[in-house]
């Protein structure tokens, strides 16, 4: 709020205030503060805009970024033969369409220190800070210089860091200069960087940032001498998600895009050698490399929480919030760092960009006094490269049992292809815009029928290995009731899954419920 002398300014330009040099560079008071600059606040800043045409917001981010889309950076941008545009970070989507991973230009902010000046409000973003404590009853941040801000409404976005593991964080100095743990656009620079000079790059994790940067690093080993090794605990690729007969089919598609993939492989010692790192492994195997990349999941950025008093949950991880996503009053939470409760399938905690975005959004509305809870149903995406792909929802855990329908493939079916068909490469807006636009496809219930069902609730009957997964529908299920689907290689068909979902009903017939997502339709 600015105080009488400044309200005689507003007319001018900041920058022509006498004291403009000495105005402080963060502001002591912000209506609407948000803490992290990644997804889930930008939903909100777009939200609270929306809501509140003149409202000031501040984020305070620890990034030295504009916030930015993170699922770029670990598929299109290491598919573009452009070096220039990866250095202005912009990427090719799977459609050959430019476009880049900063959410808004530097334009649309304003300077932090202009904010209270700003008849119409604006967002302004202070870089590099992090914030280390709130205040909930005097409603103020304490940043990491001793700053202090006093909040109206805080939203906690802080998302989470990568996991390391206790080799190599016991290692030497020079292993742990060979390490990196992925997460943004100055780890995306590293790697880029070293992918170029290294002869072997190893990536540990068979998760979704493993396996899909080591499709990246794949493609990029073609046209080089780079070699690309992975491995992780699990039988095949994304093996917590997937089952494992799907999984073990799609470590058949990693190595074929030029990867080295070692299954049931953990990394036993690391030790420096030469200009080396040299890994030994628990198969007795030592393997010698450049780099190492870390991808074995995330931590939820929750230590404002024992300062602030805030509940942190035992079982997930991240600030307990209620349906609204209120922590405390006034302060909100979204996004990755959020244990929220799902009134369809228990408390949770979802660490992908839809759920950023969605909860983000409802958090903004409810600073601004919508009240709302949160009820929608987010999903996700994980493309290995561009020809492979599959969305989600709801609890998709290889440890439930699941019963699948396959159907075979066309090039139409592909993250390539529904990217050239819609021209969006963020497949929760791809969603969003097919439902507005049209009703879900009617099931074709003919060609459905002549569908190979695989079934394989409980292990009864598990699918050839030799089978093509060519595109399909994998139910999991909790108490045979449907509690995650996930469509592989097959796209425009969220909305169907997420219906199912809602109902929460047990189902006797899956290939009955199949049908609905009629595979034979593109
Ligand atoms: P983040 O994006 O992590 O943002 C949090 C921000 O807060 C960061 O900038 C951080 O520095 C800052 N911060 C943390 N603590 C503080 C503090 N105390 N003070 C100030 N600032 C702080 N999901 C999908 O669904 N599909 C995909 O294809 C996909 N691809 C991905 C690819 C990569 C390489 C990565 C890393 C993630 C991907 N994800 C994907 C996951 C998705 O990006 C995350 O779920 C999403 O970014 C979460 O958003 P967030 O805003 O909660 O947190
Ligand atoms: P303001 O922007 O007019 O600033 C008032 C004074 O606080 C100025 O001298 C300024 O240099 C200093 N200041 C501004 N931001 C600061 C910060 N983050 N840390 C330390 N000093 C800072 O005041 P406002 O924005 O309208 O403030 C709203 C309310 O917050 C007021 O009640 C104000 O007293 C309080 N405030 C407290 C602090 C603090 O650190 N204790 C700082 C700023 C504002
Ligand atoms: P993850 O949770 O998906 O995968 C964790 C993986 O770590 C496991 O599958 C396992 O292979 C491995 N692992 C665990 N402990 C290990 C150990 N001791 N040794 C070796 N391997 C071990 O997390 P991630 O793949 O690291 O991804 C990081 C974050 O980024 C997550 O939040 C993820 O959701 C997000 N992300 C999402 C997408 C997407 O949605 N498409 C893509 C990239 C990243």
């Amino acid at each position: 709020v600015p105080d009488a002398e400044s309200k005689k300014l507003l007319d001018a330009t900041p920058q022509s205030y006498p004291d403009y040099e000495v105005m402080p560079e963060i502001p002591g008071h912000a209506k609407y503060l948000l803490i992290g600059g990644g997804t889930a606040s930008f939903a909100a800043f777009r939200a609270i805009r929306a809501s509140d045409a003149k409202a000031q917001v501040l984020v305070v981010t620890e990034e030295e970024e504009l916030p930015y889309m993170r699922p770029p950076l670990s598929k299109e941008l290491w598919y573009s033969d452009e070096p220039k545009l990866v250095e202005k970070m912009k990427f090719k989507q799977w459609n050959g369409k430019e476009r880049s991973v900063y959410y808004n230009p530097p334009s649309f902010y304003v300077e932090p220190k202009e904010l209270a000046y700003q008849e119409n409000g604006g967002v302004a973003v202070v870089k590099g800070r992090k914030v280390m404590k709130l205040d909930p009853q005097k409603q103020v941040a304490v940043l990491d210089n001793g700053w202090e801000i006093f909040y109206d409404k805080v939203l906690i976005a802080t998302g989470g860091r990568p996991r390391n593991i206790p080799v190599f964080e016991r290692a030497s100095q020079e292993v742990r200069d060979r390490v990196t743990l992925f997460r943004g656009i100055k780890d995306f620079k590293r790697l880029d960087e070293v992918s170029k000079n290294a002869s072997s790059i190893v990536v540990v994790g068979g998760g979704f940032l493993g396996s899909e940067l080591t499709c990246a690093l794949g493609k990029r080993s073609r046209d080089s001498s780079l070699k690309v090794i992975q491995m992780f605990p699990e039988a095949g690729n994304m093996g917590k998600v997937l089952p494992e007969y799907l999984s073990q089919w799609t470590t058949a598609k990693v190595r074929g895009e030029g990867a080295t993939v070692k299954p049931e492989t953990f990394v036993k010692r690391a030790r420096y050698s030469d200009g080396k790192v040299i890994l030994k492994l628990n198969t007795g195997e030592e393997i010698s490399t450049d780099h190492v990349v870390v991808a074995v999941g995330l931590e939820p950025n929750t230590e404002l929480a024992k300062e602030s008093g805030l509940e942190v949950d035992d079982t997930y991880g991240g600030f307990r919030v209620n349906a609204e996503l209120e922590a405390r009053s006034d302060i909100w939470v979204a996004g990755d760092a959020s244990s929220f409760y799902d009134i369809k399938l228990g408390r949770r905690r979802v660490e992908h960009h839809d759920h950023a975005v969605v909860s983000g959004r409802l958090a903004g509305e409810n600073m601004t006094g919508a009240k709302k809870p949160y009820w929608h149903q987010s999903m996700f995406w994980s493309d290995l490269g561009p020809d492979v792909g599959y969305e989600a929802i709801g609890i998709v855990d290889s440890s439930l049992p699941t019963v699948a329908v396959f159907a075979k493939a066309t090039e139409k079916d592909t993250p390539r292809a529904v990217v050239e068909e819609t021209g969006e490469s963020l497949r929760s807006v791809t969603e969003t815009e097919a439902s507005a636009t049209d009703e879900a496809p009617a099931p074709d219930v003919e060609a459905a029928a002549k569908l190979v069902a695989e079934v394989e609730a409980e292990n009864r009957v598990a699918p050839t290995p030799k089978e093509d997964y060519g595109k399909g529908v994998i139910f999991y299920l909790r108490d045979d009731v449907i509690v995650g689907v996930v469509l592989w290689n097959l796209f425009n068909r969220m909305p169907i899954a997420r219906k199912i979902i809602k109902e929460g009903k047990q189902h006797q017939d899956l290939a009955e419920v199949a049908k609905l997502f009629d595979l034979h339709a593109d």
